[in-house]
């Protein structure tokens, strides 16, 4: 009776194992399959009767053999289970992924579970593993990357010149400022201005104006290096921060820029429109009471270039 008992459970043990919607894989100490179940069979296109007795690393060549024997070796001298996650590892055996939602992904990602199987001799000779399909936790993972990345990026540059926003601006020169408190580094400051803007909007209309500010971002951010961060500050209004630079370095790039913008002409609906910048530079040579007396002074510096005439750099401390 007992046996028939013993016989039935195993009938039904090896019916759900062919069933469940895992990879059920075991095998030996030579890592030969001895048990192939239908997932593995539905994945990989091998038959279980091609799989068994066939070497692991012969069915699945992308396994690195080395690294795979090792975590085998683990697993049968602790005689714990050991795991591989997807985050590290995308997957041990590589599936194509033929999950209609998640069909954005090339592959299947896996978690594995490897364990050792003891013989009624208690002795290890196999191991089994339990593959998991982990494509779509991968997918929404990804997802949410992706939509972080883009929230970020908007909630941080303005829209009409792809510069950064006022507030991101900010944080980048509070950054700057603790790391020169911190290493005694110079950096410099520049605020720009376009001069007399009230008349580009007055003349051309305020299409116009918003191409003009296009373009002054767009020749600030062609003279500016990768590390300087430039921003739009205020509506016709531009700060650039520039690393490592002290403020005769800062005159240089300003002055260039100064060049540039006024050598422009932005067209526009069939109209010819010229402008100029002021422009005003401080940097940390001085000492300062925090970033915001570094903003103030460059600022002062952008009302000296203003009231000298517009057109023109000047330069604070
Ligand atoms: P100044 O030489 O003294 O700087 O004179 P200004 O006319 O440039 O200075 P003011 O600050 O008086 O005027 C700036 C104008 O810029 C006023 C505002 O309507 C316009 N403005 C601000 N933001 C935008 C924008 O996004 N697009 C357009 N087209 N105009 C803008
Ligand atoms: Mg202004
Ligand atoms: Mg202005």
């Amino acid at each position: 009776m007992n046996d028939r008992l013993d016989l039935n459970e195993l009938h039904w043990m090896l019916a759900i194992t062919q069933s469940i919607d895992v990879g059920v894989v075991v095998l030996d100490r030579h890592y030969c399959v001895q048990v192939w179940n239908n997932f593995m069979e539905n994945r990989s296109g091998v038959l279980p009767s091609e799989a068994a007795g066939q070497s692991f690393f012969k069915l699945f060549p992308e396994i690195n053999e080395q690294w795979f024997s090792k975590k085998i070796e683990n697993v049968v001298t602790l005689g714990t289970p050991a795991f591989t996650i997807w985050e590290q590892r995308p997957y041990l055996m590589r599936f194509k992924n033929y999950q209609p939602i998640t069909g954005q992904e090339d592959f299947m990602y896996q978690n594995t579970t490897l364990f050792p199987l003891r013989s009624t001799n208690s002795e290890i000779s196999h191991i089994c593993l339990v593959i998991y399909d982990v494509t779509d936790v991968a997918t929404n993972r990804h997802q949410l990357q992706a939509a972080n990345a883009q929230l970020q990026k908007l909630s941080s540059t303005d829209h009409l010149t792809g510069l950064y926003n006022r507030g991101h601006w900010e944080e980048a020169v509070k950054r700057e400022y603790a790391r020169h408190s911190r290493y005694a580094s110079n950096a410099s400051l520049v605020m720009i201005d376009i001069d007399h803007f009230k008349r580009v909007n007055d003349t051309y209309g305020h299409q116009a104006g918003d191409a003009v500010i296009r373009r002054v971002a767009e020749v600030i951010r062609r003279h500016a290096r990768d590390t300087d961060v430039v921003g739009r500050y205020g509506g016709e209004e531009f700060a650039v921060l520039l690393p490592d630079t002290d403020k005769e370095g800062a005159r240089v790039f300003s002055e260039r820029l100064r060049q540039a913008i006024e050598a422009e002409v932005v067209e526009h609906e069939g109209q010819r429109i010229r402008c100029t910048i002021s422009l005003g530079v401080a940097d940390l040579s001085q000492p300062l009471e925090g970033y915001e007396s570094l903003i103030e002074r460059a600022d002062q510096a952008l009302y000296d270039s203003k009231e000298n005439g517009r057109n023109q750099v000047s330069v604070r401390g």
